[in-house]
């Protein structure tokens, strides 16, 4: 295992050095070996006492402390000056096989001087939805943090009830976020703010180190990111659920999967949080929140983009204006392939929209209504597609304008077929499944969490374990909370 202390040898008002109290009685329930096999780590030692230490309390073999990195943020529009990391820790970087360099953090580590009220911990019910969740997101190919391990603590939280503890062993590029720039900007902090665009662009963006601007050449790469980042959330009906700007990673990457869900039935308007109740986070909004949370790193960085700030906000103005065109492009492709369609077609969008104006006043299910669309494409059995709708007659003419574009296109059925199996999942991670595994997993039986996880790593294979079916009307789950 090659394990550094990157972050952490920032000055010291970016991190503050923990000393973790150990936990009474670390257990690991779920260990991603492949991913612990791609970093360098060993699964043996993983499951013995040190390793369990390593991944529940963040005690390295050498020694050197975990830290808990600094951080601001706009919770719900409201900035909050200092948040930073009131239950998680860095324990360091470490490098793969392939010589990417992840962090290694830990979430229900224990208290930090970031915990204000908090106690520190986290429930084991969110650290199995996290895992859950972040491996699926993963499995469909969208960036994301990602679970190396889930442990139970041997201690119980206080929650509404008394719940077993958890904690949630992650890997990322980087937990770097918006708010962690926000952090330095809010005091100031100018050196603080250069120092953090260097760590950040040798990290993860080291084809801008030679940038005449390199705080507009963050941002521009970071718009970039979050804009393709978002069309693909949008494609599946994931619903983060929190985005305030310290659960925006500056990597790309899909971070903090507290109250998230993925839609059942197709509505713009979907909030499944149960703190969101003014819907500012709804699906149909996420594009426009992080375009929101982008002018805040924005505004953070404008001292390092140039000295005159009429200048630099031009300059930051012009990047940010390229989100909507990166995000539409992105999401018009990703909708042409879920489609079938390999060519762009001018009356493409209508096409799109007409579908989704049905499937949101029929209800339809987001999933299941375009992996019918898939078996349409290959064998011309319709009766699934059209089962998802209570106006048939407009989905059969749907259908008969979609079948007219495809005509103009020369690709066999096969190639189509192939296309949209890859592009609409079976299987996504729906709330009610979750909810049942975990509620069964804090009874001692992980039966369902495993075929789960099982199930959710190949998302895009047909099989036949019901695990895809949506919810009957007694399973709807209507809130989402954090843990
Ligand atoms: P989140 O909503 O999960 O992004 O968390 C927002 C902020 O609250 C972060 O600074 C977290 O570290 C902190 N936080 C959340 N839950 C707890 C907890 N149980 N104890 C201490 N801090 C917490
Ligand atoms: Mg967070
Ligand atoms: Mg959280």
């Amino acid at each position: 295992m090659q394990i550094s202390r990157h972050y952490a040898s920032l000055p010291e008002r970016f991190s503050s050095a923990l000393a973790p109290r150990p936990f009474r009685n670390p257990q690991l329930v779920a260990l991603n070996e492949p991913l612990a096999t791609r970093l360098g780590l060993d699964t043996h030692w993983l499951c013995q006492k040190d390793g369990l230490a390593f991944l529940s309390q963040g005690q390295r073999p050498d020694g050197a402390p975990p830290v808990a990195m600094a951080y601001a943020g706009h919770q719900f529009g409201h900035f909050v000056p200092s948040l930073g990391d009131g239950r998680a820790m860095l324990v360091g970087e470490l490098t793969d096989r392939q010589d990417k360099v992840w962090d290694l953090h830990l979430k229900g580590s224990g208290p930090t001087p970031f915990s204000r009220r908090g106690d520190g911990h986290a429930a084991l019910g969110p650290v199995l939805r996290e895992y859950l969740v972040s491996e699926a997101m993963a499995a469909l190919g969208i960036p994301t943090t990602r679970a190396l391990a889930a442990l139970t603590t041997g201690e119980n939280v206080v929650r509404e009830t008394l719940m077993p503890g958890g904690v949630i062993a992650r890997v990322a590029s980087t937990h770097v976020r918006v708010g962690t720039f926000q952090f330095f900007a809010a005091r100031q902090d100018r050196e603080g703010l250069t120092l953090l665009v260097d760590h950040v662009i040798e990290r993860l963006y080291p084809e801008l180190a030679d940038s005449p601007n390199r705080a507009l050449a963050l941002l521009n790469a970071v718009v970039d990111r979050q804009a393709r980042l978002i069309a693909q959330w949008m494609l599946v009906g994931f619903i983060h659920g929190v985005m305030n700007t310290d659960n925006m990673s500056i990597a790309g990457e899909t971070i903090d999967f507290g109250p998230c869900a993925f839609l059942d039935s197709y509505d713009p308007g979907k909030v499944f949080s149960f703190i969101d109740q003014n819907g500012r986070y709804a699906y149909g909004q996420q594009p426009d929140m992080a375009l929101w949370n982008l002018g805040r790193l924005a505004e953070a960085l404008l001292p390092c983009i140039d000295a005159d700030t009429d200048h630099a906000v031009s300059l930051a103005t012009d990047t940010l204006s390229r989100f909507d065109s990166i995000f539409g492009e992105a999401y018009l492709s990703g909708w042409r392939r879920k489609l079938g369609l390999f060519s762009e077609g001018r009356t493409d969008t209508t096409l799109i929209s007409r579908l989704l104006t049905m499937m949101h006043r029929d209800e339809a299910d987001f999933t299941l209504t375009f992996r019918h669309l898939n078996t349409v494409a290959r064998t011309d059995d319709t009766t699934g597609f059209l089962a998802q709708f209570k106006d048939r007659e407009a989905a059969t003419s749907w259908l008969q304008s979609w079948k007219e574009r495809l005509d103009t296109e020369d690709q066999t059925a096969d190639e189509r077929f192939a296309l949209m199996q890859a592009s609409n999942p079976r299987i996504i991670p729906r709330n009610h499944r979750i909810e049942a595994a975990i509620k069964s997993a804090l009874t001692g039986d992980y039966t369902l969490f495993y075929q789960l996880a099982a199930a959710l790593a190949r998302p895009f294979e047909d099989a036949d374990d019901g695990l895809d079916l949506p919810p009957a009307s007694n399973e709807h789950v209507r809130n989402t909370f954090c843990g």
